[in-house]
C-alpha cells in the first residue's frame, strides 16, 4: 500500500464549451486517512477537480490515481473506491431514507442480506436510525445531508468526496456535520476530500487545506503552517460610514510607511444581489429594443470571456461601459479571463484589467462601512500609530479588533482578496458578498 491514496499530477480541465480553463496544472497528492481541503472561491475549480477524480469528467491533460487506479484507464475500480456526496442535492424526496439507500444498494448489486445489513450500519454511523422510515420530504437539510453521507458510505467506500458538504446549511447543522465527518474519517480510517468555501469548515476539519483560486494551487499545507506564513498580528479597523472617497488613500499611504506593516487590505461588507447590468449603466430607450432583452444580452457577454473580447474589438461602446462600469462589476469581469485570452484584449482594457486583478486599483462605496485590514509585525506597539493616522485624517472608527492570523488572513494574503460568498443558483441561500482589495506593501 502506497501513503498516497490519491495522486494528481499536471491535471488541467478546459471545458470547450465557453472555452474555460477550470483546472491549471495543478498536482497534489493526499495522504491515505487524511481529511484534505479544497479551498476556494465560485469557479476556482474545486468542483471540477473533485469531479474528475470521481471519475464524472475526464481531464484534459495530466494524470490522476485514485487507491491506485487511473481515473482514465479504470474507472470502475475507482468507482468502487470511492463514495461520493455532491452539492446538488441527489436524493427522490418523495421516497422514504430507508428506500434512498436500498436503491442505490441495490445499483451497487448487494445481496440482499448484506443490504440489510449495511443500511442498518451507515444509518447508525449518521444518526439517522430513528428516521429511516420517514419521507426525505420530512427531513431537515442538516437530516437530508447525513443520508447522502450514509448513502455515500453504503460500499464501503476508501476514500469519501463531499462536495461543499454544509453549503446552506445553517452555523448549528453545519458543526453536527463536521462531527460525522470527523468520526467517520477517525472510526473508519476514510479517506477524505472535501471541497468548501467556507474557511471555517477547512480550518475545523482538515489535516490538510489546498487553497484555489482560477483553477490554480495558490498554497497547500496544514491550517497551522499556513498561518505561521504570515506571523504576526492583523488589526482590523472598520470606520463610520463617510462621504470623501479621497480620504482613504492617503491614510493607506500613511499607514505602508508606518515602520512594521508587511501588508494592507481595504475592502467594505456589502450585499451583492444580481444587479450586474443594473450597475452598467445600460443605454436606455433605444427605440425598438426592449430592454430587458438588452439586460439579458449583457448578462450573457459578460459571462464569456470570449464574447467580452469581441464586443469589445467591435464597439467602442461597450470598452467604455466596462471602463465606466462600478469595480465589482469590473473584478468579476477581470477574473474570467485567461491568460491567452487577456493577450487579446484591446490595450486599454487589458491595463486595466491587469491592475485590477493585481488589486492596484481600489475605490471605496460610500454606502458601506468601510474596513482596513493590517498585518504587522507588533500590532501592541503598532496600534497606537495608526490610531494616530487616523485621527489625523478626521476618519471615526468604529470598531477595532486585533486577532492572531485567521485563515480568512492567509486567504487575503495568497489570493488578494476575501473568499467570496455569493448568491448562484446552486446556493441561493447565501447572499452576503465579501469584497476586499489588497493594497500590496
Ligand atoms: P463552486 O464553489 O461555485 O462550486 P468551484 O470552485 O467548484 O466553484 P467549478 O465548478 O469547478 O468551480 O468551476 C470552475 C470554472 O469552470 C468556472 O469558471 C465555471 O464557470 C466553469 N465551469 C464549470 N462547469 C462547466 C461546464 N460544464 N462548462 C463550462 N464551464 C464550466
Amino acid at each position: 500500500m502506497t501513503e498516497n491514496i490519491i495522486e494528481v499530477k499536471n491535471l488541467t480541465k478546459i471545458y470547450e464549451e465557453g472555452n474555460v480553463l477550470a483546472v491549471d496544472n495543478i498536482s497534489f497528492n493526499i495522504k491515505r486517512g487524511e481529511i484534505f481541503a479544497l479551498l476556494g472561491p465560485n469557479g476556482a475549480g474545486k468542483t471540477t477537480t473533485i469531479s474528475i477524480l470521481a471519475t464524472l469528467l475526464f481531464p484534459t491533460e495530466g494524470t490522476a490515481i485514485v487507491n491506485n487506479f487511473d481515473v482514465q484507464k479504470n474507472p470502475d475500480y475507482v468507482r468502487r473506491s470511492i463514495g461520493i456526496v455532491f452539492q446538488e442535492p441527489s436524493l427522490d424526496s418523495e421516497m422514504k431514507g430507508v428506500e434512498n439507500l436500498e436503491i442505490h444498494a441495490v445499483l451497487y448489486g448487494m445481496s440482499k442480506n448484506k443490504r440489510r445489513k449495511k443500511i442498518k450500519e451507515v444509518l447508525k454511523l449518521v444518526d439517522l436510525e430513528d428516521k429511516a422510515s420517514a419521507f426525505v420530504k420530512n427531513y431537515s437539510g442538516g437530516m437530508k445531508r447525513r443520508l447522502e453521507i450514509a448513502r455515500g458510505l453504503l460500499h464501503e467506500p476508501h476514500i469519501l468526496f463531499l462536495d461543499e458538504p454544509t453549503l446552506g446549511l445553517d452555523p448549528q447543522t453545519r458543526r453536527k456535520i463536521w462531527e460525522k465527518i470527523m468520526e467517520l474519517n477517525k472510526e473508519l480510517n476514510i479517506t477524505i476530500l472535501i471541497t468548501t468555501h467556507y474557511m471555517e469548515e477547512a480550518d475545523e476539519l482538515a489535516d490538510r487545506i489546498c487553497i484555489m483560486d482560477h483553477g490554480k494551487i495558490i498554497a497547500l499545507d496544514s491550517s497551522e503552517n499556513l498561518k505561521k506564513q504570515i506571523s504576526g498580528d492583523i488589526i482590523d479597523i472598520q470606520f463610520e460610514k463617510f462621504e470623501d472617497k479621497t480620504r482613504i488613500p492617503m491614510l493607506i499611504t500613511q499607514l505602508r510607511e508606518l515602520p512594521g506593516i508587511k501588508n494592507l487590505t481595504f475592502g467594505s461588507l456589502k450585499d451583492l444581489t444580481d444587479e450586474i447590468p443594473a450597475s452598467l449603466n445600460l443605454p436606455k430607450n433605444i427605440p425598438n429594443v426592449n430592454p430587458e432583452m438588452i439586460k439579458a444580452r449583457v448578462r450573457e457577454i459578460i459571462s464569456d470571456p470570449n464574447k467580452l473580447i469581441a464586443a469589445w474589438k467591435k464597439y467602442p461602446m461597450a470598452s467604455q461601459m466596462f471602463l465606466n462600469a462600478p469595480l465589482e462589476m469590473k473584478k468579476r469581469v477581470a477574473n474570467l479571463f485567461t491568460d491567452d485570452q487577456l493577450n487579446q484584449i484591446p490595450e486599454e482594457i487589458k491595463d486595466e484589467i491587469v491592475k485590477i486583478r493585481q488589486g492596484e486599483i481600489t475605490e471605496l462605496e460610500n454606502e458601506t462601512e468601510p474596513i482596513i485590514s493590517i498585518s504587522c509585525e507588533n500590532g501592541g506597539k503598532s496600534l497606537p500609530q495608526i490610531i494616530q493616522k487616523i485621527n489625523n485624517n478626521n476618519l471615526i472608527i468604529k470598531t477595532v479588533n486585533m486577532h492572531q492570523p485567521k485563515l480568512e488572513d492567509v486567504f487575503l494574503h495568497f489570493v488578494g482578496r476575501a473568499i467570496r460568498e455569493e448568491s448562484s443558483n446552486r446556493s441561493k441561500n447565501i447572499k452576503q458578498f465579501i469584497q476586499m482589495r489588497q493594497l500590496r506593501k
